[in-house]
């Protein structure tokens, strides 16, 4: 049974969560973002606020073994900070057994790295390359036999069990998953994924029309079925950035030397077929600023979209496009964004990007849902400064992509089921 943070008595009770706080790390080891040590705050603080004791649990990095370099103890210090609590560290997450015992109510723990083990991927590794088939099945079976030891040593901790980790709920981790099993009647999801949960059904499931997705990014591949998704749910499907020249093309374009995926152009004139026959509003980009070279300073002009030049790509939408996709962002109601409309890293292709963050925070006075999905373009909004200017923005990149997918996350239904 599913339980809620704010109806559980957390009274002298210990609650494992699973975190998030895979953090950028610099040469030096100083956390570079601390966003996702933030987020997870509210949770953690409700659950010692309540009585409770925390032992928090995450990833960092993907180490294939024991390896200082991904230690979480290079950001107890800044979780301590953020907690308000000296943090207690286990520099091994399956013998932290007595650390955990002797928590008291308002105390907290940290766990070492889970990814110091196979077990909690649940993949083989150091397999020989040449590892024949039956090997590899041994050893994939050897994993999962001794993942339940490895699980139930992390769930032998606690009395509850919280997933506040987004940025892993599309993965079936033992932390992630398997170790809500021990919890049948005592696990529950965090504030941050709730939200994110929210936010997402915001859009899919409860959104008011008309509903516009803007799906920006570099290649059809790694997006094609969130597209498939959106476009039986959305009223608009804004297609831009480098994965739009592959539409254009498809459409019978010239698109000069732009991004595209030859392989992939059946897809889109699927899509845009499908978008067709459901009276969905699929907009390109009519109007693209193309460059001579893959380069910041490179020599640039605008053209229609679907006549670029041989010898020129298309680095970012033209005042045109915006303009259009403007006047649609600004009559939607509902507006999820991922990906970025332009090569928006290099300053002068990063105008496009920007109009949009502008537009979607333009949208969100104005009373539109909007929320900012996934890598690239939370990394756009949040540079540009927009982040607390659109109604959400997301911590998950995988996750989110799979969530708009419409799939169901492991972590998520772990909790649920
Ligand atoms: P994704 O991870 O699929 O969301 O893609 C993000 C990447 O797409 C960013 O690094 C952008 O620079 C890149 N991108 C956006 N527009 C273009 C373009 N017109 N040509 C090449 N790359 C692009």
């Amino acid at each position: 049974m599913q339980q809620f943070i704010d109806n559980y008595d957390f009274t002298g009770k210990k609650a494992i969560v699973r975190v998030d706080f895979n953090v950028p790390l610099n040469e030096n080891f100083e956390i570079t973002d601390d966003t996702r040590i933030r987020r997870a705050m509210p949770t953690l603080k409700k659950v010692l606020e309540k009585g409770g004791a925390v032992i928090i649990m995450s990833h960092l990095g993907r180490p294939k073994k024991v390896d200082p370099k991904f230690s979480l103890k290079h950001i107890v210090g800044r979780v301590s900070e953020c907690l308000g609590v000296p943090v207690q560290f286990a520099d091994d997450c399956q013998k932290a057994d007595a650390q955990a015992a002797a928590l008291k109510p308002g105390e907290a723990l940290l766990l070492e790295n889970l990814r110091y083990y196979a077990e909690e991927e649940g993949k083989p590794r150091g397999l020989a390359e040449d590892a024949s088939d039956e090997e590899k099945k041994a050893a994939k079976a050897a994993v999962k036999a001794s993942q339940k030891e490895f699980v139930k040593k992390l769930a032998s901790y606690a009395d509850c069990y919280i997933n506040d980790a987004f940025g892993t709920a599309h993965r079936a981790h033992g932390s992630t998953a398997l170790i809500a099993d021990y919890f049948p009647n005592d696990k529950m999801f965090g504030y941050l994924m709730e939200g994110e949960i929210k936010a997402v059904d915001n859009v899919l499931k409860n959104g008011q029309h008309p509903i516009t997705a803007i799906i920006g990014g570099s290649k059809v591949s790694s997006k094609l079925a969130v597209l498939e998704n959106l476009v039986t749910k959305v009223d608009n499907l804004i297609i831009g950035g480098g994965m739009g020249y592959t539409f254009i093309k498809a459409e019978g374009g010239k698109i000069g030397t732009s991004l595209h995926e030859d392989e992939l152009i059946p897809d889109a004139q699927k899509i845009m077929a499908i978008a067709k026959e459901r009276g969905v509003n699929l907009s390109l980009s009519v109007e693209t600023l193309v460059a001579n070279d893959f380069s910041n300073d490179a020599e640039t002009k605008l053209v229609p979209s679907h006549e670029i030049p041989d010898g020129w790509e298309g680095m970012d939408a033209g005042p045109k496009s915006l303009e259009k996709w403007r006047e649609i962002i600004l009559s939607s109601k509902t507006i999820l964004w991922n990906g970025p409309v332009g090569v928006f890293e290099m300053p002068n292709f990063a105008k496009g990007t920007l109009q949009i963050a502008e537009d979607l925070a333009e949208a969100t006075r104005n009373g539109a849902y909007t929320l900012v999905g996934g890598g690239d373009s939370v990394a756009a909004v949040t540079q540009m400064g927009y982040a607390d200017k659109v109604s959400y923005v997301s911590t998950g990149g995988g996750a989110m992509l799979e969530a708009i997918e419409g799939k169901e996350l492991p972590g998520v239904a772990a909790i649920r089921g």
